[in-house]
Formats: structure tokens, C-alpha cells, sequence
């Protein structure tokens, strides 16, 4: 092996024209002084970009999950299900939040020890960061990584203890401090705002040598899979190693076509042998292309001629640390064609540093923005759903609320149809009521006279017992017309109001809905028929009524003019009763007033009395000297025995009647005088009475109606509140499709940026 490294470098001559040589005016001055020049600006906006969606993100699933919170009580609206399903994006962002702000370009640098691994990162990062040189070996994995707070310090894998580092010596001396195993990783933390490619989110790891390492396989688990690129830094005076070449077959077997950089180093050693330089190179890259393109399979030929860089680590730290130092990058010791090899480790860091961007984004925020696009996606169709469903509901409660309110009109026009309909019937009725009860009391009062003679309580003309008789006999008859009536109209009228009840309910009932229709039948049946009240009270009515016992001869002159006394006493009385029967109208309890017994009106009837009987005297005494000129007069026409004869028959007709006004007579007489009486005040009470049957009547069918208008107002009273709920869930409805619709628009506006960002960032 070491005659082949002899014989290859004594065949390099120096660096051919077809390597890669610095422009004409070429400077040293780092062009990636200027921040935006630097490819890696693609990831830091890239990041920032990305970082700018999932705040956004984060908003929205949080306004998403108010939401799902907020409609929760509606289960017909959003389920438990998606509640918890959207809650769950709430960490899923976070989560992904946190990995971006973590998110970074990862570099790993592997070769056997002493390649000059540690020196190229220090050459990248223009400072002495990490101890290298013959003395020191890089025994464990270090990672470099920049310290927001602007100090340097490390710490060791598994502890959280920060160890201050001053200088690389300091940093030499703590690493070796330490009993660390070759897997473990060592964080060095280095201020930004000194090394661009740290503010700019470049992470270096250097390793142990591949050739001393025995576990691989470990290294690769732990270290390499989130690397972007891996940077083989091989030996130049040597070529590639097996160790070397095994490390990456099982890298590219764990990771797809991983990007691998080979860095050629120490070619500042060909220098002494330029005549073979060429033939060294083309050696070098045939071979490490053949690996990356044909082992590897990882690039094609072209892409591998931009991987493969022939540079001097030693030499480029050593020029950037004179520059740091403000002195030319050439002053010193340095070997031919540096600037050759200076120009080319440039040239390794703009295609490292396009490469590790480039890949970077695309590995770390392509998944990203997918769960970023999949969150989106599964909201939107949750949103989209609730919408859909809260349409739906909106769509069906709108139908209800026109079928209720078209009932609702239905029913109001009904009613009034309806009470229109029965207030004419009602009146139809009453007016029937009245005739029928006229009619009836009418025929009644004509068969009074039966009615009294079937009274047979003994008769005693002995005003005592005569009093108690007339007491009886007033309840016997108020009793027989009252049953009389009853027989004739109750069972007709009761009929005819139940039927006008029953019809009334039905139609009524027909209006009222399915659930309240069996309330209507609380109205009817009753707990007894409706039977109507005639009120006839005999005793009040015939108050006024004196019988006269005294004994009258038929054909005395008397006798004939007396008959025609005292009617008009009998109208006042009457009137009375009218009144005192309206009153009762007004308020039927009153019932027990018999106080017209001894009204006034019994004042005016005496005085009357009083009149007639000077009236009757009068006509009477003028009466007897009227008889006695005709009886002269016709004692001289037609002689004494024909005055003679009548005077006997006459005489006879006297005794006879005398002789016959026994106490069955005198009953008699006074059934007649009391049916005669009673007959006159009954006719004229007639209208009085049919007018109270019928008020009866129109207040018995009038409350039926109002208890059922009653139900109908309570039904439409219920439909106006249903209306009015509706009407409120109809507002709450469209607010959650509305809502839901915004944030459905929310995130197809979400899953467009995230377009946007991939076509700006990962498709380019
Ligand atoms: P590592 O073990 O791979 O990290 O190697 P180091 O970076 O520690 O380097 C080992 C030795 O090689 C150091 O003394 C470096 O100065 C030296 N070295 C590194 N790079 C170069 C180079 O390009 N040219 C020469 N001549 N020496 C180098």
C-alpha cells in the first residue's frame, strides 16, 4: 500500500488545467461574507418560512378546537370523536413546532484518524475549534454547534451540566478529562455570531476513526441518520480504504442515496511531486467516482465530478486564520499551487453548502409540510362534515319551522272561521231554546188547571190552614211545571246541546296537535247532563193572590161587579215578580227573597180595595133604587104574580146556591180563583222565562267554547313558542356553518401556503 501511495504521488506533477482552477480574477476574500450570497440562506428562510406556517397552523387548530368545544353540547353537530380528534392536532403541532426550532443542517465528517478530519471542520468554521495534530485523537463523536448566548462550552451526552471551554487547549483537556466511549456524542456549543455556517444552523459532527471503530452499525443508528451530508475525508498520499468504503455501503444501506462528499486531503503533499499530480488525480477521482456511482449507486458520473475535491485542510485553516488575523492568506510556508487548492476548498464549501440546503429542506420540511398538509386536510374534512351537517339540521329546522307557522295560520284562520260559525249557532240555538220553552210554559200554563185540581191536600177555608194549603199548593204547582217541563223539553234540549258539544269539540279538537287532542276531552263529558232551571217560583209570583170564600149569589148585582175588581193590582204584582225573577237572573243564588210578599205593591192593592168597595157601594145602593122603580114599574105592566113567581124562583136560587157553598164548593172556587190568578201571572212571565232558559242555555254551550278556544290558543300559543326556538336555533346554526366554513376555508388557505412553500422551496 505504501509503495502504491509512493508511486502515485511521484507521478504528481502539480495541479492539471482541467482541475479545477481559480477564475482569472480571482479572490480569496470569502464571498460568503455577505450572508444572502450564502446557499444555506435557502434553508434559513426556508425554516423561517415554514416556522411562520406553523404558527398559523397552531392558531388555526387552536380556533379549531374552540370551536369543536364550543358546538359540543350539539351532538348532532360535532361528535366527541372529532372533538378529540381535532384536540389531538394540538400536540401533534407543537410537537412539530419543536422539532422545527430544532431543526438544522447536520454535516458528519468520517475517514480513518488523522485524514485531517478535525482540521477541515476547523477550516470550515475559520477557527481552531477542535484540538487536532499528531498529540490528539478524536476519541468519541463531537458535535459543533452554535450557542445562542454567545458562550462556548460542551456537554457531554446524558448530562446536562454545561463545562465552560475558553480555547481549543481547554476543550483538548476536558475531552480527555473524560472517560468517554467512541459512540458517545460531546456537544460543543460555539458562539454564532463567530462562525457564519453555525448562525446559519450548519451542524458539524466529527468522529473516531473508521478504522478504529469495531460497531459501526451503532454509529450509524445514532449519529448518521439525520445527517444531511457526510464528508469522507480521505487521505490523498493513500487511497480509499476499505474500512472506509465499508462504512458508507452500510450507510447508503440504511439511508437512500445518502449525499456523500469525498474530500481528497493533504494535497498540498503532491506539491512536491507536480509531475505526477494529474495522473494522481485523475487516479483518485476515477476510483472515488467508481465508488460513488458503481458501489454506491448513491450519484451518476456527473454529479459525482462535482462531489470529489482535492484540497488542503491545513493549508485553508491556515490562510482563514491569517485572515482572521488581518494578514494575507498566502504569507507563510506554503507549498505550490495553493491557491489551486485554496480555490477548490471554496469550491467544496459552495457545493457543501448548496448540497446540505438543498437536502436539508428537502428531508427536514418536506415531512413537515405534508403533516403540516394532512392536519390541514383531516380539519378541513371535520369542518367540511359539521358544516355539511349543520346545513342539513339548519335546512330541516327551517322546513319544521314553515310547517308550524303554515299550521299556525291554519289554525288562527280556523278559529276565527270556526267562532264565527258557532256564535251563529249559539245564537240558533238560544232562540230555539227560547221558542220551545214559550211554547212549552204556554201549553203548560193552559193545563194549570189540571195541575191544580190534582192537588188534594184537604181543603179548610180557616185562614190559618189556608195559608198552609196556599204554601202547598204554590210548591205543588211550581213542582208540576217544572217536572212537566222538564218532560217535555230536557231530554230534546239536552240532546241538542250535547250534540252542539260534541260537534264543537270535534271541529275544534281537529285543530289542535296529535299530543294535545286527548286534553279536549277534559271539556266534555261533564260530570251530569246540563239540565236546565226554570226558576218558576209560585210563591213569590203569586203573592198578591186573595182568595174570596164569601159566600156570592150568582145573579146578585154584587156579586157581577166585584169580578171586575182588583186586575190592575195583579199587574203591579206581576211586575214585581219580573223584576225580583231578573234579579235572580243577575245572581241566581239569590233564591231565597220572599220579600215581595210584603212589597208596596200590597200597599197600592189595598188602597184599591178600598176604592172598589166604595165603588161597589155606590153602585149598589144606586143598584137597589134602580130595583125598586123597575120593580114598581112592573108591578103596574105585569101585574104582582109574575113579580110574585120570579121573586120565588129567584128566592129558590138563592137557597139553592146558599145551600150548596159547602166546603168542597168553597175549594173549588178557590182552585179556580187560583188558577185564574196564577194563569195571568204565568203568561207573563212566559218570555221572562224563556228568555233565562235560553241565557242558560248560551252560557252553557258559550263556556264549552271558550274552554276549547281556550286549548286552541294554548296550542297556537305553543307553536308561537316553537317558532321563536326555532328561530333561535336557526341563528345558532347558521353561526356554526358559518364557522365551520371559515375555518373549512381556513384550511384550504393553510394547505396553500404550504403549496407555495414546497413549490418555492422543495420542488425548485
Ligand atoms: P483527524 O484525526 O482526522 O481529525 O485528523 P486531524 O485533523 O487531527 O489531523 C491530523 C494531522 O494531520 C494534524 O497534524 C494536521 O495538522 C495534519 N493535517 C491535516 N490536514 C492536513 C493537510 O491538508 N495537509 C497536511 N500536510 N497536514 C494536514
Amino acid at each position: 500500500m505504501a509503495a502504491y501511495v509512493s508511486r502515485t504521488f511521484s507521478l504528481a506533477s502539480g495541479d492539471s488545467p482541467a482541475a479545477r482552477s481559480p477564475a482569472p480574477a480571482m479572490s480569496l476574500v470569502d464571498s460568503r461574507s455577505l450572508p444572502d450570497a450564502s446557499p444555506l440562506q435557502v434553508f434559513v428562510k426556508a425554516k423561517k418560512k415554514i416556522n411562520d406556517i406553523f404558527v398559523e397552523i397552531e392558531d388555526y387548530v387552536q380556533d379549531a378546537v374552540g370551536y369543536m368545544r364550543g358546538m359540543q353540547h350539539d351532538r348532532s353537530i360535532v361528535s366527541p370523536e372529532d372533538t378529540t380528534r381535532v384536540e389531538s392536532y394540538t400536540l401533534k403541532v407543537r410537537g412539530i413546532r419543536d422539532v422545527l426550532t430544532r431543526d438544522h443542517m447536520k454535516v458528519a465528517f468520517f475517514g480513518r484518524t488523522s485524514n485531517g478530519k478535525s482540521t477541515v471542520i476547523n477550516a470550515m468554521l475559520r477557527e481552531k475549534i477542535l484540538p487536532s495534530g499528531i498529540g490528539h485523537t478524536t476519541n468519541c463523536f463531537l458535535q459543533v454547534e452554535g450557542s445562542d448566548n454567545g458562550e462556548a462550552y460542551l456537554c457531554t451526552e446524558g448530562s446536562s451540566e454545561r463545562q465552560n471551554v475558553k480555547s481549543v487547549g481547554q476543550l483538548a483537556h476536558a475531552l480527555c478529562k473524560e472517560k468517554l466511549g467512541e459512540s458517545q456524542l460531546v456537544h460543543i456549543f460555539w458562539p454564532k455570531d463567530k462562525c457564519l455556517l453555525l448562525r446559519d444552523d450548519v451542524v458539524f459532527v466529527d468522529s473516531p476513526g473508521i478504522d478504529v471503530s469495531p460497531n459501526l452499525d451503532d454509529w450509524i443508528d445514532r449519529h448518521c441518520l439525520d445527517a444531511d451530508v457526510f464528508v469522507l475525508v480521505a487521505n490523498a498520499e493513500s487511497t480509499l480504504m476499505l474500512a472506509e468504503k465499508n462504512f458508507f455501503h452500510k450507510v447508503s444501506m440504511r439511508l437512500s442515496k445518502p449525499n456523500i462528499f469525498i474530500l481528497n486531503n493533504r494535497w498540498d503533499a503532491s506539491a512536491t511531486e507536480p509531475e505526477f499530480l494529474d495522473q494522481v488525480r485523475q487516479q483518485h477521482t476515477e476510483r472515488a467516482a467508481d465508488f460513488l456511482v458503481k458501489e454506491l449507486k448513491v450519484c451518476n458520473q456527473r454529479e459525482a465530478a462535482e462531489r470529489i475535491f482535492f484540497v488542503s485542510a491545513k493549508e485553508a485553516l491556515q490562510a482563514r486564520l491569517q485572515e482572521q488575523r488581518g494578514l494575507p492568506p498566502h504569507t507563510g510556508a506554503l507549498a505550490d499551487g495553493f491557491p489551486n487548492r485554496y480555490f477548490e476548498f471554496e469550491d467544496f464549501e459552495r457545493k457543501f453548502e448548496e448540497c446540505i440546503s438543498k437536502s436539508a429542506v428537502r428531508t427536514k420540511f418536506q415531512q413537515h409540510s405534508q403533516r403540516g398538509k394532512l392536519i390541514a386536510t383531516e380539519i378541513r374534512e371535520v369542518m367540511d362534515a359539521t358544516y355539511e351537517r349543520a346545513q342539513q339540521l339548519k335546512n330541516d329546522k327551517a322546513v319544521g319551522k314553515k310547517e308550524i307557522y303554515d299550521k299556525l295560520n291554519f289554525t288562527e284562520q280556523q278559529l276565527l272561521m270556526l267562532t264565527q260559525e258557532m256564535k251563529d249557532k249559539i245564537h240558533r240555538m238560544v232562540e230555539d231554546v227560547e221558542q220551545r220553552v214559550s211554547k212549552a210554559l204556554s201549553e203548560e200554563i193552559r193545563r194549570l188547571s189540571v195541575l191544580v185540581d190534582e192537588f188534594s191536600v184537604p181543603f179548610h177555608p180557616e185562614p190559618l190552614v189556608l195559608n198552609v194549603y196556599k204554601k202547598e199548593l204554590h210548591g205543588h204547582v211550581e213542582q208540576g211545571l217544572g217536572s212537566n217541563l222538564r218532560a217535555r223539553l230536557s231530554t230534546a234540549l239536552a240532546l241538542n246541546i250535547e250534540n252542539s258539544q260534541r260537534e264543537m269539540t270535534e271541529r275544534m279538537t281537529a285543530l289542535l296537535p296529535a299530543d294535545k287532542k286527548h286534553v279536549s276531552l277534559t271539556v266534555l263529558p261533564r260530570r251530569e247532563p246540563f239540565e236546565i232551571l226554570y226558576r218558576l217560583n209560585c210563591e213569590n209570583l203569586c203573592a198578591d193572590f186573595h182568595e174570596d170564600l164569601e159566600f156570592r149569589f150568582s145573579l146578585g148585582l154584587t156579586s157581577l161587579i166585584a169580578r171586575f175588581a182588583g186586575r190592575g193590582a195583579h199587574k203591579l204584582a206581576v211586575r214585581n215578580y219580573a223584576s225580583m225573577v231578573s234579579r235572580d237572573l243577575l245572581s241566581p243564588s239569590d233564591t231565597g227573597d220572599t220579600s215581595l210578599a210584603v212589597h208596596p205593591a200590597a200597599h197600592f192593592s189595598d188602597s184599591l180595595s178600598t176604592w172598589s168597595t166604595v165603588a161597589l157601594a155606590s153602585v149598589g145602593s144606586q143598584g137597589t133604587v134602580g130595583g125598586l122603580l123597575i120593580a114598581g114599574f112592573m108591578l103596574k105592566t105585569v101585574g104582582w104574580r109574575l113579580i110574585a113567581v120570579t121573586g120565588a124562583v129567584y128566592g129558590c136560587l138563592y137557597l139553592y146556591e146558599r145551600l150548596t157553598w159547602t166546603n168542597k164548593a168553597k175549594e173549588r172556587s178557590f182552585k179556580r180563583q187560583y188558577v185564574s190568578h196564577a194563569t195571568k201571572k204565568l203568561r207573563l212571565i212566559v218570555d221572562l222565562t224563556s228568555a233565562n232558559c235560553s241565557h242558560q242555555v248560551q252560557q252553557e254551550l258559550s263556556s264549552t267554547f271558550a274552554r276549547l278556544c281556550h286549548l286552541v290558543d294554548e296550542a297556537t300559543n305553543d307553536m308561537h313558542a316553537d317558532i321563536t326556538t326555532l328561530d333561535k336555533e336557526l341563528r345558532q346554526l347558521e353561526e356554526a356553518a358559518g364557522s365551520a366554513k371559515v375555518l373549512r376555508n381556513k384550511a384550504n388557505y393553510v394547505t396553500r401556503e404550504l403549496e407555495i412553500f414546497e413549490e418555492a422551496y422543495l420542488r425548485s
